[in-house]
């Protein structure tokens, strides 16, 4: 699915060099290679505080700590993501409340979050479900006819844009994933918090520092969540290539939806919005007639395929509130998408070979 040894030898000796430059200095927690990487990530992606932590999923709970969320606090979100998204509110007491998706982009639908709003509302936590940004015009405006914050997911979406402005600095918060396989990835676990709100920013750099301020002095109930020098290091080497990463990605994505645009009754591409700039995190199409013959046909012909994701999280035993029927678009999307190869690495070729696959397994 991702080919993360390919891309590193692509750079190794920057790499090498970066990663053997932070075991020479010693300087191995916190200090230069992660102050650089922040300001470099501001810089790319036009905030004013970005705050470096351990994973994606830390980030999500940093925001929602940093925001006070309370024992029975609701937060709106989509059943159709990654567990870590809600994860995270329920831990520290809150409850997730979802709400479902609109079919043609796999993201939150707008319209449905207003009914869904109670006296418990705090916040929105849009996903930015495989790199294409969730509506946040329509997002934002819902918020602030109701004095809701925003918390972007965006641990899939480094670089994409909404209407011309980057993802992550749309919201009050928004959190950032550099897991491997992610568009931007270390090699290792990484996070970010960003924010253009000085004030939630301190709230965050506190918390992730065992709500320290002053050494040994502790104000507040902290974490410890903090981003290797070594990571830092990693991924500062990586962000200047980012863009073009994105744009490989991009070329695949349209090679992918040119090859199977004339049979749309059997392959279901994804609809990108008019206002989304997407960074391809995954390419998922949609078989309507059903996915397991195409599963079985990528299997035997050795192709890599994923099913992202196979149960919406209001199904999942650990939020057993949900029933079928709850929300029929994820649920559609759950038992009928694919998603295929997407990374940077990947050439015509390789997607020529895999796209001809999909269309001899759908009988074309
Ligand atoms: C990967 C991911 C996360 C969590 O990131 P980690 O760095 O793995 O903790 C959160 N939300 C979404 C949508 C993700 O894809």
């Amino acid at each position: 699915m991702v080919d993360v040894v390919g891309q590193y030898h692509r750079y190794q000796g920057e790499l090498d060099s970066a990663i053997m430059e932070v075991v020479r200095s010693g300087k191995y927690i916190n200090g230069p290679y992660v102050q650089r990487f922040e300001r470099a990530l501001e810089s790319y992606l036009d905030v004013e505080h970005a705050i470096a932590c351990a994973s994606g999923t830390d980030a999500l709970q940093l925001t929602l700590m940093a925001i006070d969320l309370k024992p029975g606090d609701e937060v709106i979100t989509t059943p159709f993501t990654f567990a870590a998204t809600t994860e995270t509110i329920a831990l520290l007491g809150g409850k997730p409340v979802y709400v479902d998706i609109d079919p043609e982009t796999f993201n939150i639908d707008p319209e449905a979050i207003a009914t869904k709003i109670t006296p418990r509302t705090r916040a929105i936590l849009p996903v930015h479900l495989f790199g294409q940004p969730a509506n946040m015009t329509r997002i934002i405006e819902i918020a602030r006819a109701h004095h809701l914050i925003v918390i972007e997911d965006a641990a899939q979406a480094c670089g994409a844009a909404w209407d011309g402005k980057k993802v992550c600095g749309i919201g009050e918060m928004a959190a950032i994933s550099f897991y491997p396989s992610k568009n931007l990835g270390a090699f290792g676990d990484g996070g970010m918090v960003t924010t253009n709100d000085s004030a939630l920013a301190h709230a965050v750099r506190t918390i992730a520092n065992h709500g320290s301020e002053r050494t040994y002095y502790h104000d507040r109930l902290g974490v410890n969540s903090r981003l290797d020098a070594i990571q830092a290091a990693v991924l500062n080497t990586k962000l200047p290539y980012l863009d073009e990463w994105n744009a490989s990605r991009a070329a695949a994505a349209s090679q992918y939806t040119e090859s199977f645009s004339a049979y749309p009754e059997l392959i279901r591409t994804p609809e990108v919005h008019s206002l989304a700039t997407p960074v391809w995190h995954q390419y998922s199409i949609i078989l309507p007639q059903g996915r397991d013959s195409v599963v079985a046909h990528l299997k035997a012909s050795g192709i890599p395929h994923n099913i992202y994701y196979p149960v919406p999280l209001h199904l999942q035993k650990a939020y057993a509130e949900g029933k079928r029927g709850d929300f029929p678009n994820a649920e559609f999307a759950a038992d009928h998408i694919l998603s295929l190869p997407m990374h940077s690495e990947l050439t015509d070729e390789d997607v020529e070979f895999i796209a001809h696959h999909v269309l001899s397994a759908v009988g074309v």
